[in-house]
């Protein structure tokens, strides 16, 4: 397609979901509930062609596709179709009887209407239905840009919800630029997950735009391990932390931090865990990817750092094997920037306090996970990490769990996905103000003493509170009602 008809295609899957959005919203929400209801078990039906997609697509074994994409969807619907209308139900304001009275307020919340939910390749399945899923209950339409490297999977999806909600949601292929035009035919919210340097872009034309942005990006995690550590249980649960997706998970370990009492036993533990996987660590994606990671191997060695197992590989038909890296400054790639590979540093500190000033050196904050046995100590140095999701003995594996945010700070993003939370982003409140009082409010015109009177009376009540102060209040009322009385 031309970039004409890619623009003129996004204008018209924005207009088409925009129309059939506005009847959508107007459906009560059980009755959205019910309708994907039956829409994901038509789409759960053809779970093992989905996954075989999947691991196609991305050449990440097929458990991990079941695991890691095609259950997740299947649990997505359940929670939100079963507690997503109680989260979305309107909430009844409170609202002073004294000073004003007669009145009842409720707010609602309201569907954005066309959500564009641009994604990546990583998790070609998960990731948009952690949103797209909340997107449709809550009452908007949706039109989802999939990765350019996983379009197969994504027009799956939308193919088998749409064949149930019509142009509630479509589906927009493409590289980077049906990304920006799917922008430029305005959305009312971009949800846009990918890297971060795409992410400011994109945040950027949606700024000029006047389009709400949000973005779920990079992340650079780190495993803080204290000298309390159960150490075999934490070298598995790092290792895997390095090594499932093949490292390409925004919140994959990436850098390691020991504490020096343990350092000599944990890292021969975690290399030999590292070693282990090898065999079942799959190529990256991207071929560009995967010379980004090989850039942070060499730039990390030049910069004096030491393998401690992996490296470059020895040619491009083989695997990026598990590779951990020490004696680097924090200057070097492998540090600083986000790797997205089977790849990660390590190094040691002596306390706890620098275990922590380790982890945060970063402007990332997406998760970063802490492990010892003393849960009181662990959970107090997880609360200084600064990142928007801590684990204590354990890492990642919340973004499985629809009821849980999956939510970063500074450079990885402003955005979450799941949760009762996402639904502040993917919703705007709307108040609504029924009001059965008769008489002239105290605050209308005219102004006057009375009006003065009144309002010191109110603020003298929140201060010193008490049934004198309401008494006093109530006889200030009276005088300005009064007063207005006689005036009109
Ligand atoms: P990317 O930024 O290259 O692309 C992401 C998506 O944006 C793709 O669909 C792409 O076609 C589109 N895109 C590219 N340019 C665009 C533009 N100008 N306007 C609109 N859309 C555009 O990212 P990627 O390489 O596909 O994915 C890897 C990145 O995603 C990593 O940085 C990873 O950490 C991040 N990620 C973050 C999360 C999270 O939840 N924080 C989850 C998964 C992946």
């Amino acid at each position: 397609m031309s970039a004409d008809q890619v623009s003129e295609r996004a204008v018209a899957l924005v207009s088409a979901a925009r129309t059939a959005g506005a009847a959508w919203a107007a459906l009560p929400v059980d009755e959205r509930a019910r309708r994907l209801t039956v829409a994901s078990k038509d789409l759960l039906a053809g779970a093992d062609e989905l996954a075989n997609l999947v691991a196609a697509e991305t050449h990440k074994p097929l458990g991990e596709a079941y695991s890691s994409d095609v259950l997740g969807v299947a649990d997505l619907f359940g929670y939100w179709c079963s507690q997503g209308p109680q989260h979305l139900a309107r909430r009844k304001a409170r609202i002073p009887a004294l000073d004003m009275p007669g009145k009842t307020g409720w707010i609602e919340r309201e569907a954005r209407g066309v959500i564009a939910v641009i994604s990546p390749w990583n998790y070609p399945v998960a990731l948009p239905m952690r949103v797209i899923v909340p997107a449709l209950l809550a009452g908007n339409a949706v039109v989802f840009k999939p990765s350019e490297f996983t379009p197969r999977s994504g027009a799956w999806l939308v193919n088998k919800l749409r064949a149930h909600l019509g142009d509630v949601i479509a589906v927009l292929e493409g590289d980077g630029a049906a990304g920006a035009a799917l922008i430029e035919a305005r959305p009312d919210l971009i949800h846009f997950t990918g890297s971060t340097v795409t992410g400011r872009k994109v945040a950027v034309r949606g700024a000029e735009l006047g389009i709400p942005v949000e973005s779920e990006l990079g992340g650079k995690d780190c495993a803080v391990v204290l000298d309390d550590a159960l150490l075999d249980r934490t070298a598995a649960g790092v290792a895997w932390g390095i090594v499932h997706n093949a490292g390409q998970d925004c919140a994959s370990v990436e850098r390691v931090v020991v504490h020096a009492r343990v350092a000599d036993r944990f890292v021969p533990l975690l290399v030999e865990k590292l070693n282990a996987t090898a065999s079942q660590v799959p190529h990256l994606v991207t071929a560009t990817q995967r010379q980004i990671v090989i850039a942070h191997i060499e730039d990390a060695l030049a910069q004096g750092g030491t393998l401690l197992c992996g490296g470059v590989p020895a040619d491009d038909a083989t695997p990026i094997p598990p590779t951990l890296i020490t004696g680097i400054p924090r200057s070097a790639r492998a540090w600083a920037e986000e790797s997205f590979g089977p790849i990660a540093v390590i190094e040691t500190q002596h306390d706890d306090e620098a275990l922590i000033a380790a982890a945060n050196d970063t402007v990332y904050g997406l998760g970063g996970s802490v492990w010892g046995e003393d849960l009181t100590r662990a959970e107090s140095v997880a609360r200084r990490l600064r990142t928007g999701m801590v684990w204590v003995n354990n890492t990642a594996f919340t973004g499985a769990i629809p009821d849980m945010p999956w939510v970063g700070r500074g450079a990885s993003g402003n955005g979450l996905t799941s949760s009762p939370e996402v639904l502040d982003h993917l919703t705007r409140p709307r108040v609504v103000l029924l009001d059965k009082s008769k008489s002239i409010e105290p605050w209308w015109y005219p102004y006057g003493d009375t009006l003065l009177d009144l309002m010191r009376n109110l603020i003298e009540r929140q201060r010193v509170g008490g049934v004198m102060a309401t008494v006093r209040t109530l006889g200030a009322l009276n005088r300005r009602n009064k007063a207005l009385s006689e005036r009109s």
